[in-house]
């Protein structure tokens, strides 16, 4: 396995590209996903690619993220030529620290890891979320547990970079089979691994189960419960907590949501994809087909743009930074990119979470941080910032 000793630049810039077709619709995503009813997938690769030329021609991003939707929902074909034209116009296989794909177990084989490989993406995140059928069932996951370890097979094969995602807090989870389930991950020995508490998201199918009592959502306590094991199982394997839901071997974090959540700036490309450029936020049309018809008529794909003030800039660096369970907010950092000091801006909340235990700083008070303890109540700290809870 080769380390890596690869540092993000302050002031480079990532690169997201959204392929938003899925094989079904899942219970719990809120992404901006779909499922697939036939559409030309070529046309939304010839759409994407045009947005490309019009938007980062000579781009040379640091970090590149095809996420979605389902990636290799594409066939190897169509991944290809997307790979082979995106690197022509913006450079990506060489500037790029880390270029990762997400995929799906249904639709990882060796024909579409070739192709991605060759194409230069480097680093494959699968979503396995569950190896229990009845959970995955539950989830309207399209792919068996069986599925699920053939893709992980796959990647620990092919790549020297791989991720894995899971979901905990199942309604009525047994503890020992969420610990069974990640030992068995951890096994394929993925170079960092994702572990999200099930959430609600407004408008999900299972939000709307919930709400009609169909779905109970699982004890508070127990999902305490479950995030901690789920810490110490992951350390017991060698894993850090470098966010509140990512762990990675050592020097494996995800550079591209490492430079997001440290709000360094990015470009996104496809429907509904969101950029954050020298303080100007940028988001594009959603829907595939609208988005594809605006390119296609020869205009921008932009769906709204903003310059958010100072203070929300902080208070998003403050969300984002409080995430980062080892690295935290940067005082210095957030005062060149808003001229504003957290430190002053928040001092008594910060003062208040410090006595609390459930943050702390270092002696220069550069570096913010949430403890183990603050970890467990990140909401709770994150309202503290809210700009209409500040003093
Ligand atoms: S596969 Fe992923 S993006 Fe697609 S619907 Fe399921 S969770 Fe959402």
């Amino acid at each position: 396995m080769g380390t890596r000793r690869k540092k993000l630049n302050e002031n480079g810039v990532g690169l997201y590209v959204h392929l938003p077709f899925c094989k079904s619709k899942c219970r719990y995503c809120d992404f901006n996903s779909y499922a697939w009813t036939g559409q030309s997938l070529q046309s939304y690769v010839d759409a994407l690619l045009i947005e490309a030329e019009q938007r980062i021609k000579g781009l040379k991003p640091q970090t590149v993220f095809f996420g979605g939707g389902t990636p290799t929902f594409l066939p190897a074909d169509l991944l290809s030529q997307l790979l082979e034209e995106l690197n022509r116009i913006c450079g990506f296989r060489a500037s790029s620290l880390e270029t990762t794909m997400e995929a799906n177990p249904e639709s990882v084989n060796e024909e579409r890891i070739l192709a991605i490989l060759a194409g230069g993406v480097n680093r494959l995140s699968i979503g396995i979320q569950s190896l229990q059928a009845d959970v995955l069932e539950a989830y309207d996951r399209v792919h068996s547990p069986d599925q699920a370890r053939q893709a992980l097979a796959l990647a620990q094969q092919h790549f020297q970079n791989f991720s894995a995602d899971l979901i905990f807090a199942f309604p009525g989870q047994d503890p020992e089979r969420w610990r069974l389930d990640l030992a068995e991950v951890l096994n394929f020995a993925p170079n960092h691994i994702s572990c999200y508490e099930l959430s609600y998201e407004p408008g999900t199918a299972l939000t709307r189960l919930r709400d009609v009592g169909r779905w109970n959502a699982e004890d508070p306590d127990l999902c305490e419960y479950l995030f901690k094991q789920t810490g110490e199982q992951c350390s017991a394997a060698g894993y850090q907590r470098y966010e509140i839901s990512n762990f990675c071997q050592p020097d494996h974090q995800c550079l591209h949501n490492l430079a997001a959540w440290q709000s360094f700036d990015f470009i996104g490309i496809g429907a509904g994809a969101a950029s954050s450029m020298a303080g100007t936020r940028r988001h594009n049309i959603e829907r595939p087909d609208a988005y594809q018809a605006v390119i296609e008529n020869g205009g921008d794909p932009l769906s709204r743009e903003e310059r958010p003030n100072a203070e929300t800039v902080l208070f998003e660096h403050m969300l984002m930074g409080m995430r980062l369970t080892q690295q935290g907010v940067s005082r210095q950092r957030a005062k060149r990119q808003t001229g504003l000091d957290p430190w002053q801006e928040y001092r008594d909340q910060l003062v208040d979470l410090g006595q609390q235990g459930l943050i702390h700083a270092d002696g220069d008070l550069d570096q913010i941080c949430v403890t183990p303890r603050g970890a467990l109540l990140l909401d709770h700290i994150l309202m503290q910032f809210l700009p209409s809870a500040s003093v």
